[in-house]
């Protein structure tokens, strides 16, 4: 049985004033006891964070392969345990895109961050050029060859399926479309890691909003779902919470 999961991504956004938003996201956490509720704030808001929202699970955005050592400006996936992360986000489109990380760097990450006790959401997708072109599941399935630690387990991997094209534009897929790449990165899991492919959590991401979260939750296979915009105010992000908790 896999709980739904429901991850906030802050990105570049937050001071330290925006972490009274945690604290509406932390009352309806509590109150959808089916669910598990997950915020990745900036690295610098971490430790604050997880202070402030004891019962909340606190994330990163990223992390280093490396444990330590000549790297900087990096921080490794113990350094953010200590800090209070639990969970963290690998291989994010806009890190691929703007750091130019490659698959066997997020796959080294995953690794780290399983290694130093962390759960990895490894995130995948296509662009819209490959979705026309009808490449998208071949897309995806290439990236989970390449991005998923082989020894990974359900407990440390999560995959979040996140069409480029529908990051912070608005524009969702289809539900069909939705069902019909989910059930691909099932498949793919199960290949790749065994029966522990079943129990792997993989959650929706790309403009996930109150209104369109039902029925994206309702879809076989979307086990929670990757939040950007609309997780940056509880008024936004509990109404996700509960659709969550509604469809169990
Ligand atoms: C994301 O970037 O992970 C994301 C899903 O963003 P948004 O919800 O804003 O589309």
């Amino acid at each position: 049985m896999r709980r739904k999961l429901i991850v906030g991504n802050w990105k570049m956004n937050g001071s330290h004033a925006a972490l009274a938003e945690l604290d509406g996201i932390a009352a309806a956490a509590s109150a959808a006891p089916a669910v598990d509720v997950a915020i990745c704030p900036p690295a610098t808001l971490i430790s604050a964070a997880a202070t402030r929202a004891p019962f909340l699970t606190i994330g990163a955005q990223d992390c280093d392969a490396a444990t330590q050592g000549a790297h900087t400006g990096c921080l490794s996936a113990g350094m953010l345990v200590e800090a209070g992360a639990q969970i963290v986000i690998v291989g994010h489109s806009e890190r691929r895109r703007d750091q130019h990380e490659t698959d066997p760097e997020v796959r080294a990450k995953a690794a780290a961050a399983m290694a130093a006790g962390m759960t990895a959401i490894v995130c995948v997708g296509e662009t819209e050029v490959q979705r026309d072109a009808g490449s998208a599941i071949k897309v995806v399935r290439a990236k989970l060859d390449g991005s998923v630690p082989p020894d990974a387990t359900a407990d440390r991997l999560v995959i979040g399926y996140e069409p480029l094209w529908a990051i912070g534009t608005g524009r969702i897929p289809s539900l069909g479309e939705v069902a019909e790449i989910h059930a691909a990165i099932r498949a793919k899991l199960i290949g790749l890691l065994g029966p522990a492919g079943t129990d792997v959590r993989i959650l929706y991401g790309g403009s996930m909003n109150a209104g369109n979260a039902a029925g994206l939750l309702a879809v076989a296979d979307v086990d929670g779902g990757l939040i950007g915009g609309a997780s940056l105010t509880a008024a936004q992000f509990v109404p996700i919470i509960e659709a969550a908790e509604a469809v169990g």
